[in-house]
């Protein structure tokens, strides 16, 4: 088995689609970034990448790179898979926090779940996306940002599990 940890930030501004997870969430601002800026599942990228000993997605998907701009970052997500995959790994055990003081996630929980089952091939009872604020602290509680962590295990893909 292997572990890894992931970690990211993007800025909340006027004029981008709020994206996590794959779902487009009604809010007034979004997340500003190359791509999507989909700050959740670049955690669980990194995640992925840090348990596979493969670096990070700015390695992997560098925002120099015009392929990637404005890209989904499922697609990305689809990539890593695949890589992993490639060395003979996968993912079976994703758990994702979203650090947010806004919008509420909650309606949105299902769906986003949903897509990572499908991206991963994994069942429900192997994925978990949660949400907390920080009590109006720090960035995430000023409405700044959104920060969000990522922990995944990973298998060899010929283990029974
Ligand atoms: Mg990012």
């Amino acid at each position: 088995m292997r572990i890894g940890h992931g970690y990211d930030v993007h800025r909340l501004v006027v004029g981008r689609d709020l994206i996590l997870c794959g779902v487009q969430i009604p809010c007034e601002k979004g997340l500003l970034g190359h791509s999507d800026a989909d700050v959740a599942i670049h955690a669980l990228m990194d995640a992925m990448l840090g348990a596979a000993a493969l670096g990070d997605i700015g390695r992997h998907f560098p925002d120099t790179d015009p392929r990637y701009k404005g890209i989904s970052s499922m697609k990305l997500l689809e990539h890593v898979v695949q890589l992993l995959s490639s060395r003979g790994l996968q993912a079976v055990s994703v758990d994702v926090t979203i650090v947010a003081q806004r919008p509420k996630l909650k309606n949105y929980m299902d769906e986003m779940k949903k897509n990572v089952c499908t991206a991963l091939s994994l069942p429900e009872d192997r994925v978990n996306i949660k949400a907390t604020t920080t009590e109006g602290m720090g960035f995430e509680g000023e409405g700044l940002g959104i920060s969000s962590q990522a922990v995944a295990l990973l298998m060899p893909t010929d283990t029974e599990n």
